[in-house]
């Protein structure tokens, strides 16, 4: 019989939880070498969690040095592909087994919901790794073409040291997106959390040396972004970043990249998705699309639907629908309460500038229809409630920025032409949706958005195998799927030549 849980019960788990912040380098946990931690204050009610090490540049080279000398060693390399994939399918198993304790730090830190850290996000870091753990054992290089007098090999050898620079919004996933792929081709990895989200990547590691990953494949430096990150990423011993986070640092890493020693980059950057609605579509099932795919974990995803372009003939009903499917299935409240579907922003700058955001488009000529409002606030957490704008337009700051905020902005079309300009009028290229019931349309209209992940009569279903990622200033590169493997390895040939 499933388990069931209630408010008591996590808060008694976190009653327990005793956590020390630090560094987890080559197999152990490490205060920094300065000796400063730094305070991070929880989403939920506004009080400090856990102290951290706030790393530099000389934790990021001790921990590169980590990474490259049992890189060097081959200890994990070149390892049987059956042993290796034990090894990754135990580490999965254990997140599974530290399920609660994971889903609970992950809360601490984001502000998201319990029960979606335990359904949702530790389970899909489990699969992440189990997914490439699978693989391991199931990759063949290739036999070139060649006269008979020759064999030509083309190898699919790991990069070496990769440095994993990641976002907060859903850290687990994140990291189990480029640990998975990366430690399964034979890399070690340098990862840095970004400084609002750093625990479970802390237990994260911890696991993987449980499950028997050498001490150095997997590191953890906690920190900034300049004082941690920035070193990684103009590290001259570092092969490749993988960097999710947003538009504007991801151009920073490209520029430390060149800057360096042409470390290869993979980038996972920001978004601002549309999601079209034509009047003949199935409202019911485009209202809810819209209010999950905008408002789930707060509106802090980079493929959230923050752009409804809506037929002008059903705007007024659509947006009726998506108020009455947020009120009734999007309840927000205490990220520790098992009913919240919603919780809190990550921290209390983020919820004044998502704020302001609101307030900006307000002046613009957006029109609330409801929500967006600051709530809960005697709790001392940092909650937003869902709300939506109509009468926008494309040229307005709530249809061109990413708010990473619950707001969406509804922007009415008259015809299928002007609904594909606005829908790719964008910087951005990560996701987007179509609903009607014109098949021939959904297909024409799937192939012209330019986005990395299209949905048609859907949003946000998703599996292992599909690549994830974007087109245009959402990035490149692609998380997810067995093509993921691709970017942590380089083909090496070897020609040898007969008599
Ligand atoms: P951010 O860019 O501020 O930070 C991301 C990471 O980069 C953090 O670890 C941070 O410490 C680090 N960083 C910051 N400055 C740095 C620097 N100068 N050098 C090196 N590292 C640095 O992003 P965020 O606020 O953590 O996350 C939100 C953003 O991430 C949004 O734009 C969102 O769209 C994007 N995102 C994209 C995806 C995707 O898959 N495309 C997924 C999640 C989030």
């Amino acid at each position: 019989m499933a388990k069931e849980y209630t408010r008591a019960y996590w808060e008694s788990l976190l009653a327990e939880l005793t956590f020390e912040g630090r560094h987890f380098i080559d197999g152990a946990r490490r205060a920094s070498v300065s000796g400063e931690t730094f305070t991070r204050f929880r989403p939920m009610d506004g009080r400090p969690g856990p102290e951290l090490a706030r790393g530099n540049s000389k934790d990021i080279g001790a921990a590169v040095a980590a990474a490259r000398a049992v890189f060097e060693s081959g200890a994990w390399r070149k390892k049987e592909p059956l042993e290796k994939k034990k090894i990754m399918l135990k580490w999965a198993d254990l997140i599974r087994q530290h399920g609660e304790e994971l889903a609970l730090l992950e809360t601490l830190d984001v502000g998201k919901p319990i029960m979606a850290s335990l359904n949702v996000d530790v389970r899909l870091a489990a699969e992440g790794i189990q997914y490439y753990g699978e693989m391991i054992d199931k990759l063949y290089d290739e036999i070139a073409p060649t006269g008979p007098n020759a064999r030509a090999l083309v190898r699919k050898v790991p990069l070496g040291v990769i440095g994993a620079i990641t976002p907060w919004n859903y850290p687990l996933i994140i990291d189990a997106w480029k640990l998975g792929p990366a430690i399964a081709a034979g890399n070690s990895v340098v990862l840095k959390p970004a400084e609002q989200s750093s625990l479970s990547a802390i237990r994260l590691a911890e696991l993987a040396g449980e499950a028997g990953l050498p001490a150095g494949v997997f590191n953890v430096v906690t920190g900034y972004g300049e004082e941690a990150g920035k070193p990684l990423a103009l590290h001259m011993d570092v092969d490749m970043i993988a960097f999710t986070g947003s538009t504007e640092v991801g151009k920073l890493i490209m520029g430390y990249a060149a800057q360096s020693n042409v470390k290869r980059v993979a980038l996972e950057l920001g978004g601002k998705s549309p999601l079209v609605v034509f009047d003949d579509a199935d409202l019911d099932a485009a209202a809810s699309a819209a209010a999950w795919g905008c408002f789930y974990n707060s509106g802090e995803t980079c493929h959230a639907s923050t752009r409804l372009i809506v037929q002008r003939s059903v705007q007024e009903t659509l947006i009726e629908r998506i108020e009455a499917v947020t009120r009734r299935e999007i309840t927000l409240g205490h990220p520790l309460d098992p009913s919240a579907q919603i919780g809190a922003l990550i921290e209390e700058d983020h919820m004044n500038k998502v704020l302001s955001m609101i307030d900006a488009g307000e002046k613009e000529g957006g029109r609330r229809a409801f929500g967006a409002k600051r709530v809960m606030d005697e709790t001392g957490g940092y909650y937003v409630s869902p709300g939506v704008f109509v009468d926008v337009t494309n040229d307005m700051m709530l249809a061109r920025q990413e708010i990473f905020g619950p707001v969406l902005a509804a922007i009415p079309f008259d015809t299928e032409e002007e609904a594909l300009r606005i829908a790719n009028d964008t910087i951005y290229g990560l996701a987007g949706a179509v609903f009607t019931r014109d098949m021939d349309r959904a297909h024409r209209f799937s192939e012209a958005i330019h986005a990395g992940t299209v949905w048609i009569n859907s949003y946000d279903i998703s599996n292992f195998a599909t690549p994830f990622g974007g087109f245009k200033q959402s990035g490149f590169g692609r998380d997810r799927s067995v093509h993921a493997i691709d970017k942590y390895c380089d083909y090496k040939t070897i020609w040898q030549q007969f008599g």
